[in-house]
């Protein structure tokens, strides 16, 4: 099958059209700036030219229109015709406690990601124009959502649950949701492959480390923990965002910098992380340069980044009982041999021991623990997009066969 894939956000749209036969892209791009003066397209197809092309793009509307229309160009299509594309799958950021799994898309199913819009007021909205935009100009081609949160929805209640009063829950449900589901759920896959065994005979730590970070707990093929709670705020450090604080922390800065409930969000979601501590950067690359080059804040930056990484391992190991597998993914998790190799210093005891030429090995080896190594460490790149393919053909077989 042919499958579609859309990500939407406020101001951009990235989308895959993907062939689930061969597993392969073949073409994929992104359109930035929407509704802005100058929108830009860039659209890569397979085996052919990439291309750039500036315009005018006001809305989502126009904006798919566009990707329908880049697919089908004669120069730079890989289709003939919009009916190729057998079925649309859209990422939605939030599926609350609605979604444990992926659907297709119904009038139910689009109200429960509205009334999602309060946990998610960011990204839930983008998504429903993104759909509504889809249907519009596709509209006899059926359409499926992947969420983030779903696969951390049935985490036990000792896991989602925060110490407040229960009233506020059930009130405003307020729990830990966890997100990049999609990747932990894949790498966790993968990893269960390529060692050929069930993974539910698995215990899997998954630390997806790119902009955002988060890791998961995963036993028997569930996730039972995550590091990213109500908002993908909380947990790890992250490029932008804090992770982790004494939430008195909050109240006390808004009080001494007189901030406003907005402008406190701001500081902790865009100038906190890396970015705060190293006053530098956000891009581990360059926090990794500048850390090289003698910079003390940019080491600070690193080192609070991997120590946290290394703290979450052991506290989900116990939360496990064990630990059968780690594995890294993410923009930083696939290509940063120096964080991978800060994690798992010292941590025999629990029974990783990385192959420090498998680490720093430019052939990017999937695995990379040593032989002697109890826990088996992998790298393995993510694929959401392949994931809400693979999901949204299932979905699309299952009603056909009905
Ligand atoms: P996003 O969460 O936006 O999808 P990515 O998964 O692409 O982000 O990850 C981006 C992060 O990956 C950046 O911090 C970037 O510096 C880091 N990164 C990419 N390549 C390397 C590398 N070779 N070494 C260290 N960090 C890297």
């Amino acid at each position: 099958m042919k499958i579609l894939v859309l990500n939407c956000g406020s101001s951009s749209i990235k989308y895959q059209l993907i062939d689930t036969e061969i597993k392969e892209t073949l073409a994929k791009g992104m359109i930035e700036r929407i509704g802005m003066s100058s929108a830009v397209l860039t659209h890569a197809p397979r085996g052919k030219e990439k291309i750039r092309i500036v315009g005018e793009i006001l809305d989502h509307s126009i904006a798919i229109e566009y990707v329908v229309a880049v697919l089908m160009s004669k120069n730079h299509g890989v289709i003939k015709d919009k009916s190729e594309i057998d079925a649309v799958g859209h990422r939605v950021v939030h599926g609350g406690e609605t979604f444990s799994g992926s659907v297709l898309i119904t009038h139910e199913v689009m109200q429960a990601i509205k009334d999602n819009i309060e946990l998610a007021p960011l990204h839930n909205p983008p998504n429903i124009k993104g759909i509504e935009a889809a249907r519009k100009h596709l509209p006899n081609t059926p359409q499926c959502c992947v969420f983030d949160t779903a696969f951390h929805v049935q985490m036990p209640h000792h896991a989602f649950l925060y110490g407040i009063p229960y009233k506020l829950y059930r009130r405003y449900k307020i729990r830990r949701y966890g997100f990049h589901g999609t990747s932990h759920r894949f790498v966790s896959q993968k990893a269960a492959e390529i060692l050929n065994k069930p993974i539910e005979e698995l215990k899997i730590i998954t630390a997806h480390l790119g902009n955002g970070a988060s890791m998961a707990a995963i036993k028997e093929g569930r996730s039972i923990d995550t590091s990213m709670g109500f908002t993908p705020l909380e947990g790890l450090l992250m490029g932008t965002r804090s992770g982790d604080l004494d939430p008195s922390i909050v109240t006390y800065i808004m009080g001494k910098e007189g901030l406003s409930i907005s402008e406190a969000n701001t500081l902790l979601n865009k100038h906190s992380g890396l970015v705060g501590i190293s006053g530098e950067s956000s891009d581990m690359r360059e926090i990794e340069q500048a850390m090289n080059e003698g910079d003390k804040k940019a080491k600070y930056a690193f080192d609070v980044f991997t120590y946290r990484i290394k703290k979450y391992i052991g506290a989900y190991t116990a939360a496990m009982g064990g630990l059968d597998v780690l594995v890294f993914t993410g923009g930083i998790g696939e290509n940063s041999v120096a964080v991978r190799e800060t994690v798992c210093e010292n941590m025999e005891y629990l029974g990783i021991k990385i192959d420090a030429e498998k680490n720093r090995s430019e052939n990017k080896p999937l695995e990379i623990s040593g032989n002697d190594s109890k826990v088996k460490v992998f790298r393995i790149p993510t694929n959401e997009e392949l994931v809400i393919a693979l999901d949204t053909e299932k979905i699309v077989k299952q009603i056909l066969n009905k």
